[in-house]
């Protein structure tokens, strides 16, 4: 049998590598070439592996554990994810694709004052969509996903962090066109003076800084080719004010994701039912819009999922023997019953500090 796949929380289906296959440039080749489709075999999956390790051995002074981790643990394949499964949220798809995506499919055309970015940084309330824009830009510019909890770093991957974050850097560079997402960047980036920091995770801070500053003088130096240009730090953080200031000096780009509203909660909830059986109205639509305020986009998920649940819940064990045509549409009373316990999981006073860090700190559009 094959190796069974190793996934991460965020990582997809290894094998089944999608992702890879869309990507374009030199690396994502090595793993292309033996992307397998729906029946997997023996051979093709040791194939894949067989290019990963001449991928390893061909990288001097890379730990080849460590690269191997993140070849299986961190790059991600599969479960694609596309702008128009991200509703709303123009301002920072626009940016996005302005920041990384164009540059990456066009380096031709950014260079000099055009230069790219080397960091991004998506800050705002969680739920609101920064992991699945992340995973956007990462299809939509046919790169190489690395997906990283930055707090994994300083928990899962300790004793190996350092090495780790070293090969990782060399391995999207490799690779590139890459996405470096790290989730929970304040973890990593944190302000110095965080009680919590010890003298380990002091070192992993400092091994990503350096390597990420490496990144950009390589870029600036042209002297490994043009694809070292295209390998982006794009962070995520519910937690904007804890990262210190030279690191957020750094994130060039700094992008608001707000809570969701009314016209991204309309086609957010219009997504959504659209899976669904249902009786609702667009009078219907529009009351629920107006009750989700406030809500994020993870909340909305979850009081839809809670709302579709409705119609079986009330039919208790009967369930078991009702045929599916039996079962009734999901109504608007579903979805009020719901809201009685699925409550926005976003204060005013948690928004107004988020408003005022995007005031600061944000850059604007
Ligand atoms: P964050 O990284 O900001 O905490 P995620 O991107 O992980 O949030 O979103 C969590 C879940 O919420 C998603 O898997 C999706 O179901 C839902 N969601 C959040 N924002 C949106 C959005 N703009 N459009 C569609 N679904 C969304």
């Amino acid at each position: 049998n094959p190796p069974k796949p190793v996934s991460t929380p965020q990582s997809g289906s290894r094998r089944a590598s999608p992702a890879a296959k869309g990507s374009t440039t030199s690396a994502p080749k090595v793993l292309a070439d033996n992307s397998t489709k729906d029946t997997e075999t023996l051979d093709s999956d040791n194939s894949v592996e067989d290019d990963e390790d001449k991928l390893i051995a061909s990288m001097r002074g890379v730990d080849p554990v460590s690269a191997r981790q993140i070849l299986n643990e961190i790059v991600v394949h599969g479960d694609e994810v596309h702008w128009d499964d991200i509703a709303g949220l123009d301002a920072a798809k626009n940016s996005l694709k302005e920041t990384v995506v164009y540059p990456f499919l066009r380096p031709d055309l950014f260079s000099g004052l055009r230069e790219p970015a080397r960091g991004m940084l998506l800050f705002g309330p969680p739920g609101t969509g920064k992991t699945m824009l992340a995973r956007a830009v990462a299809t939509e510019s046919k790169s190489t996903f690395f997906s990283i909890s930055a707090s994994s770093l300083t928990s899962k991957y300790l004793g190996e962090s350092e090495k780790l974050v070293r090969a990782l850097f060399q391995l999207a560079k490799r690779l590139a066109p890459s996405i470096i997402f790290v989730d929970e960047i304040d973890s990593l980036l944190g302000s110095r003076n965080n009680e919590g920091e010890n003298e380990s995770s002091r070192r992993i801070k400092n091994e990503f800084l350096v390597q990420w500053s490496d990144l950009t003088k390589a870029a600036a130096g042209r002297d490994q080719g043009e694809d070292l240009q295209r390998v982006l730090v794009l962070a995520a953080t519910n937690l904007p004010w804890t990262i210190d200031e030279a690191a957020r000096r750094r994130f060039v780009r700094r992008q608001y994701i707000p809570l969701p509203e009314y016209d991204t909660r309309k086609a957010q909830l219009q997504r959504l039912l659209s899976h669904q059986n249902h009786t609702l109205t667009d009078k219907n639509l529009e009351e629920l819009i107006q009750l989700t305020d406030s809500f994020s986009g993870s909340d909305i998920t979850a009081l839809a999922k809670d709302a579709a649940m409705g119609p079986l819940r009330e039919l208790g064990d009967k369930l078991l023997l009702t045929s599916k045509n039996e079962i009734r549409p999901v109504c608007l009373q579903d979805f009020i019953n719901s809201l009685n316990y699925i409550r926005p999981s976003v204060s005013k006073e948690g928004l107004r500090q988020f408003e005022e860090w995007a005031k600061l700190y944000g850059s604007s559009g």
